[in-house]
């Protein structure tokens, strides 16, 4: 690991302002991200600035809804009970993440920001554009198994590979930050991810010294009725292959609204209007939902090792809007 220098912020407008004072500072939360990244090599950052000290952890009720703190952990925000009982869909995401230990130290906002698990990013001897852009993709024509289908650009075919973010954009989440000039604003959660076009080495739309404060979900009408599956190779401590975050609110059997993210499959948590239209005012049935799976996969482009996603994802999709609607 290289050298770097370590400061502990007191406040939010210290932190954000130390950051963006010096282009190669970043913060510091869990840990659990950065740490990695930066003992193989992959970040390089000269500065970090410790979040932990913040007064950001606070989950309460805020306008209707709940606002979860940038430093609340995992453990917690999952365990809360404004949580577990407006948006379980929340709760089963993070838990599906992971594991008891990394979840204790992961924070919301660092588990927004974590960066994509693809192999060639991580091995810094491989072409790589969003670790070094204009250098190349290694994955466009290598090992693609675990990369995306929607959504990708020949620049970069990584997944966004988190949990949280899938059912926080199900969930209308709303991402607020302090700028270096301690400026306040928010970004809508379904634009916090970008895709990666010809700026692959850019996941999000954050502003360099930009501080995330906290995560807003507005009041929501599904919490009788989500449910959150993730396929992956083994049943726990392992990203996903392909993550559902369904979500249905239901009137006399019928859909009046859903929501229907898909995890894994792009660079960013890819939701389906798609699918959600097609579900709209239908009963809540197989068949319904079978014809929504084929409309959120259908402008799928697999690559090479990649193709059973696109059977996995149809078949993900309908097994959870299934259990959302506990007709399985
Ligand atoms: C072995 C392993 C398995 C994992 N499995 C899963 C999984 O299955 N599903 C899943 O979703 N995740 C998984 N993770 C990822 C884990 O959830 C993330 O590493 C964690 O959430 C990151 O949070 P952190 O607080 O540790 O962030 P850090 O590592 O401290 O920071 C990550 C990034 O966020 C930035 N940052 C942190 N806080 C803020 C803030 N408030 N404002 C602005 N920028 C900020 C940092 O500068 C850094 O760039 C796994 C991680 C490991 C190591
Ligand atoms: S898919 Fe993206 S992260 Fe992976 S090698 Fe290509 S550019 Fe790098």
């Amino acid at each position: 690991m290289r050298p770097f220098k370590y400061t502990r912020a007191t406040e939010p407008n210290g932190a954000a302002a130390a950051v963006g004072a010096n282009p190669q500072a970043k913060f510091l939360a869990g840990g659990t991200n950065i740490l990695d990244l930066m003992k193989e090599d992959v970040e390089r950052p000269n500065e970090l600035v410790d979040l932990t000290r913040l007064k950001l952890a606070e989950i309460k009720e805020a306008g209707g809804g709940v606002s979860i703190g940038a430093l609340a952990t995992n453990t917690d925000t999952a365990n809360h009970p404004l949580i577990r009982q407006n948006y379980p869909l929340l709760t089963q995401a993070i838990v599906a993440g992971a594991s008891g230990q990394l979840r204790n130290m992961a924070t919301n906002g660092g588990n927004l920001l974590q960066r994509t698990r693809c192999q060639y990013f991580y091995d810094t001897a491989m072409p790589c554009n969003k670790r070094e852009p204009g250098s190349g993709c290694g994955a466009l024509e290598g090992l693609n198994r675990m990369h995306a289908i929607l959504g990708w650009s020949d620049k970069c075919v990584a997944t966004y590979p988190g949990d949280m973010a899938n059912a926080l954009l199900a969930l209308d989440a709303v991402v607020r930050i302090k700028g270096a000039d301690g400026v306040e604003r928010t970004i809508p959660l379904s634009e916090f991810h970008r895709l990666p076009g010809d700026t692959p080495q850019q996941d999000t739309n954050l502003q360099h010294g930009e501080l995330i404060l906290a995560i807003e979900l507005p009041k929501s009408n599904f919490a009788k009725n989500s449910y959150y599956l993730k396929v992956r190779d083994r049943a726990s401590y392992a990203f996903a292959l392909v993550a559902v975050a369904a979500a249905v609110e239901l009137e006399a059997g019928a859909i009046k609204q859903a929501r229907v993210v898909l995890g894994s499959v792009a660079h960013k948590p890819w939701r389906s209007q798609e699918a959600e239209a097609a579900l709209a005012g239908k009963p809540a049935s197989a068949e319904s939902f079978g014809r929504a799976a084929e409309a959120a996969i259908a402008d799928a482009k697999p690559l090479a090792h990649n193709a059973y996603k696109v059977e996995l994802a149809k078949r993900a999709i309908v097994r959870a809007l299934m259990r959302a609607s506990k007709l399985a």
